[in-house]
Parts: structure tokens; C-alpha cells; sequence
């Protein structure tokens, strides 16, 4: 399990390495078709900044060799804003005094109808916080059911489950699962996530392990901008991830870098990453993986959105609603997070054709199940 082989990775020491990176180091991390975790972490240092040019050229070469000039869209499904967490920095939060929302399955079915009339949507990403009673896994079975007829490719955002629960998903059409670590940083980890369960550092970590054991398609991976150094926050998950497609080599990968953004908690970010930084993130994990699913979700805003299309981002949500029931209705519970990008799925989709790439809307088949 990861959690054991994390121990072998001190988190000082790897910010410190980060640090020491020079300008030679980013170039003989460039001249490699097949990046070591030392040479990632030179193409996010400081010392690769002069080199974001050759970085971006690298990105988009290796994004055309392996996807082509294609754009995989996505839409979230927020079913449930009960939770038994109390991440400081989400308006979710078990303490927030926000109206809690958890939609019968006759509202997921009216959500799905609505979701299909606003664009040709066939991946579907339902999220739920973390209540293991109201969201449960007898919960997310039906609604994985509910939704089946309507969307060809099924993902989950929820609590960590265990593997025979993964894999019963998996016989009512779960294809992805997508947890966010949200940090590495195992010291400061429970200043993030104090009570409930997501405070179980090697719970969550060990999810993806149970995951891939399960048989899940896709994982999707991420740690959240904002709270520790997201230089070493993101080598750590460049390790992980290489731990990951050694154990299940059958698994598909994505990665995301959400960035914090306000919520109703008022939690203010630790650090910031700059636009360009966040190019950079993205850069080096092509050059790193060039098979990697690179997410943008509507947390980033449309013109940042434009332009990292064609340099390494392959895949992004747009429509999104991010409280429950927000596809039919004008809800009165609150969003997890505001978006950036409000554009209709169709204004997004036409943006990217414009572009010259094509818009993928179903990119897996209930048939290879
Ligand atoms: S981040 Fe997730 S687990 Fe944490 S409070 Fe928000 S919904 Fe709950």
C-alpha cells in the first residue's frame, strides 16, 4: 500500500531537493523521453521559469502524439452536500450552517434528464460529501443505477470506500473514481481535516490502492492549491501516481490541480499559484506522463481555460452546478465552491472547436464493460 512507501519520501528533504534544482538540471530533464521523479522535480522549480517556452512546446507535442488534437468534456452531478467532515477550507463542511440537500433517486433521474438537455454529455461525474449514512454506498448504488441509462461513462467523487464496496460500484457501471489526497503533507494534515473520517491520512491515501485492486477503470487524483508548498505537494503525487501505474498497469490515470477558491467557510489559502505557475504544473507533468489525463475543471476562468488547451490539458467540465439539485432548480443550498467559467456547455464546446480541436463527449461504452 502507498502509505508504506511513502514513508521512504521525508517531506522536507523533497522540498529542500525541489529547491536545489538548477537551470542544468531542468535541461538534462528536457534532452529525456522518459523523466525520473529528480528530473520532474527540476521542471517544477524555480530553476525551469526560463524555460517555460521549450516546456510548452514539449507538452503539446506529446499531448498531440497521444491524444490528438481532441477536448474530453465532463459534467459534474452533485447529489448530496451531507457531511460528517470538517475540512476547514469547504462550504460543505459539517459545521457550516448551509442547508443540507440530499436528492431522492426521482430527483436524480429529473437532474440526469436536465443535465442531457444542456449538451450531449455521456461522462458524468457524481459527487457527494462524505456521510457514509445518507450517502451511503446502498445510496450511490442506486444512484449509479439511476443514471446508467443516461450516461455511457460513470464516475464518482465521494468518501474513500473499501474494495468490495469499489467493486460492487463496478457491477452497477462505476467506471472512474476520482479522491482528491489534498495534501502529502502527513504532519500538517489534520490541521486540514481535524474530525470525521477524511482525518484518517492513511485511510484516504490507501484509497487508490483498494481502487485499483477493485478493477476500476480511471482514477483521478489531485491535491488541493492552497493549503502546503504545492511544489512538494505535487512531486509527492508524481510519486504516487508512479507507484500506482507499477501496481494497476490495467488503470487509466487523470490529474487535477485544483486551485482554492472562496468558499463559505472563509478558509484563506496558505499559498497561491499564479496562472503561470499553474502552466508550469501542467508543462512538467505531460513531460513527465505523456499518457496522464490532465483535468481542468470550472474552477479555472474561460481565457486561462483557451489557452491551455492546446498545451497539455485534456480533458474539462463546463456547465457545472456545483450544489445538489442546481441542474432543475435554483437551490437554496449553497455551492461547494464558486465557478469561474459560467458558460454554457455549448459556448464551451464551440470555443474549442474554434480552435480547430474536436470535442469528445463519450470516449468509453457501457459495451467494454
Ligand atoms: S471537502 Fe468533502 S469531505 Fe471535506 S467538508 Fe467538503 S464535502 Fe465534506
Amino acid at each position: 500500500m502507498f502509505y508504506d512507501e511513502i514513508k521512504h519520501y521525508n517531506w522536507t528533504d523533497t522540498t529542500k531537493c525541489i529547491a536545489s534544482k538548477s537551470a542544468k538540471d531542468v535541461e538534462i530533464a528536457l534532452g529525456k523521453e522518459h523523466l525520473s521523479i529528480d528530473d520532474f522535480m527540476a521542471l517544477i522549480s524555480p530553476a525551469a521559469v526560463p524555460y517555460l517556452e521549450p516546456m510548452a512546446q514539449l507538452s503539446h507535442q506529446y499531448t498531440m502524439e497521444r491524444f490528438g488534437k481532441t477536448m474530453s468534456m465532463y459534467i459534474p452531478l452533485y447529489i448530496s452536500n451531507a457531511c460528517t467532515n470538517f475540512c476547514v477550507y469547504c462550504g460543505f463542511n459539517h459545521d457550516n450552517p448551509i442547508t443540507r440537500t440530499t436528492l431522492s433517486m426521482t430527483q436524480i433521474e429529473e437532474e440526469c434528464k436536465a443535465i442531457r438537455r444542456l449538451g450531449p454529455f455521456e461522462n458524468l461525474l457524481i459527487v457527494t460529501g462524505e456521510h457514509p449514512l445518507i450517502a451511503g454506498v446502498d445510496y450511490l448504488e442506486k444512484a449509479l443505477q439511476v443514471a446508467r441509462p443516461y450516461f455511457n461513462n460513470l464516475s464518482i467523487e465521494v468518501m474513500p470506500l473499501k474494495t468490495e464496496d469499489y467493486h460492487r460500484l463496478t457491477l452497477s457501471g462505476l467506471n472512474g473514481v476520482v479522491c482528491f489526497q489534498e495534501t502529502y503533507n502527513e504532519a500538517n494534515y489534520k490541521k486540514y481535516h481535524p474530525k470525521g473520517m477524511k482525518s484518517l491520512y492513511d485511510w484516504r491515501l490507501n484509497g487508490y490502492d483498494r481502487m485499483g485492486q477493485a478493477g476500476v477503470h480511471k482514477i483521478g487524483m489531485g491535491v488541493l492549491i492552497g493549503l502546503e508548498d504545492w511544489r512538494t505537494d505535487i512531486v509527492m503525487m508524481a510519486r504516487h501516481l508512479r507507484y500506482l501505474r507499477k501496481n494497476y498497469w490495467k488503470t487509466k490515470y487523470s490529474v487535477n490541480f485544483p486551485r482554492m477558491r472562496p468558499s463559505e467557510g472563509h478558509f484563506q489559502p496558505n499559498v497561491v499559484m499564479s496562472d503561470k505557475e499553474l502552466a508550469q504544473v501542467t508543462f512538467a507533468f505531460r513531460i513527465f506522463d505523456h499518457d496522464v489525463d490532465i483535468s481542468y475543471s470550472t474552477r479555472e476562468n474561460p481565457s486561462f481555460r483557451a489557452n491551455m488547451m492546446k498545451l497539455g490539458v485534456t480533458s474539462m467540465s463546463a456547465g457545472s452546478k456545483t450544489e445538489p439539485g442546481g441542474y432543475v432548480s435554483t437551490p437554496e443550498a449553497l455551492e461547494q465552491f464558486e465557478v469561474s467559467d459560467n458558460r454554457s456547455p455549448e459556448q464551451v464546446a464551440d470555443e474549442i472547436r474554434k480552435l480547430g480541436y474536436e470535442v469528445v463527449w463519450k470516449d468509453w461504452d457501457k459495451v467494454f464493460d
